[in-house]
């Protein structure tokens, strides 16, 4: 196991830390590229019974708040990320209880903005956990390059952090599993987790949507023009695993998926 927690989960809590206006045709393959979604950022905290780990981790909220950082990082013309008051990763985990001090492990589905910039928080010694082609594509980025991707390479690059890289599925944790479904980055990542009455599975960005499951529809967009026949793959794979029983998918951006605003799910 990558992360040093004992046991099930017990526990999960959902988080919205964010929102972005997303064109449709950027989260559906084929969509109205004239219609805004106005998307959740989405994370999430899996509580066990020695410790937490967490999924995902949202904005530097430093950076996007600063017009001169975000600047140097993505094209606010073309991209625009929507913060709360606050910082809402570190606000709702205190307010749920769960310190820094007994994390355990993170694991980021990809390098995008909008899943990094809580690593800012993360203490040395917890290992962070990305695919091992992910991370091989975010830290060759020239800076123009990470600019146009919109990702912030000091987000995952920065001294202190303990990387830990996975070549495909592998298990993270008692009941939590990395999914290898590449393709709207190099190597994205979804997540299984096994809670106490039901199997979530968080698609993260191979599934922005429920769209793209309900109707086995690819994202919208890929880093490489090549990664289009893995994103289908992600989509299918998704697709087929909400089929199983006792098993849900939850889209990593859809502003109807209510259960993102469950305040802890068992
Ligand atoms: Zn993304």
């Amino acid at each position: 196991m990558i992360f040093d927690v004992t046991g099930p989960p017990l526990r999960m809590h959902p988080m919205v830390v964010g929102y972005e206006p997303i064109i449709e045709a950027v989260s559906v393959l084929g969509g109205d590229p004239a219609t805004f979604l106005l998307e959740p950022v989405t994370a999430a905290a899996v509580v066990h019974e020695d410790g937490w780990v967490l999924l995902d981790s949202g904005f530097n909220v430093g950076v996007v708040r600063d017009p001169e950082a975000r600047g140097r990082h993505y094209n606010y013309d073309g991209y625009t990320a929507l913060v709360p008051p606050g910082d809402p990763l570190a606000d709702q985990l205190a307010a749920l209880g769960l310190g820094w001090d007994t994390l355990r492990g993170v694991a980021i589905s990809h390098i995008h903005v909008d899943h990094t910039g809580g690593l800012r928080h993360v203490p040395p010694g917890v290992p962070v956990a990305f695919q091992r082609a992910e991370y091989a594509f975010g830290a060759a980025l020239t800076p123009d390059q990470a600019r146009a991707c919109v990702v912030i390479p000091g987000d995952f690059l920065r001294e202190g952090l303990d990387i830990a890289l996975l070549d495909g599925d592998t298990p993270l944790a008692p009941g939590i599993v990395a999914l290898d479904t590449a393709g709207h980055t190099p190597g994205h990542q979804s997540f299984q987790v096994a809670l106490p009455s039901r199997t979530v599975v968080l698609a993260c960005d191979a599934a922005d949507l429920r769209r793209n499951i309900d109707e086995q529809v690819a994202c919208g967009t890929t880093m490489r023009p090549e990664d289009g026949p893995a994103a289908a793959r992600a989509v299918a794979r998704l697709r087929a695993l909400d089929r199983t029983p006792g098993v849900e998918v939850w889209p990593g951006h859809d502003p109807d998926w209510a259960a993102w605003r469950d305040p802890a799910v068992s």
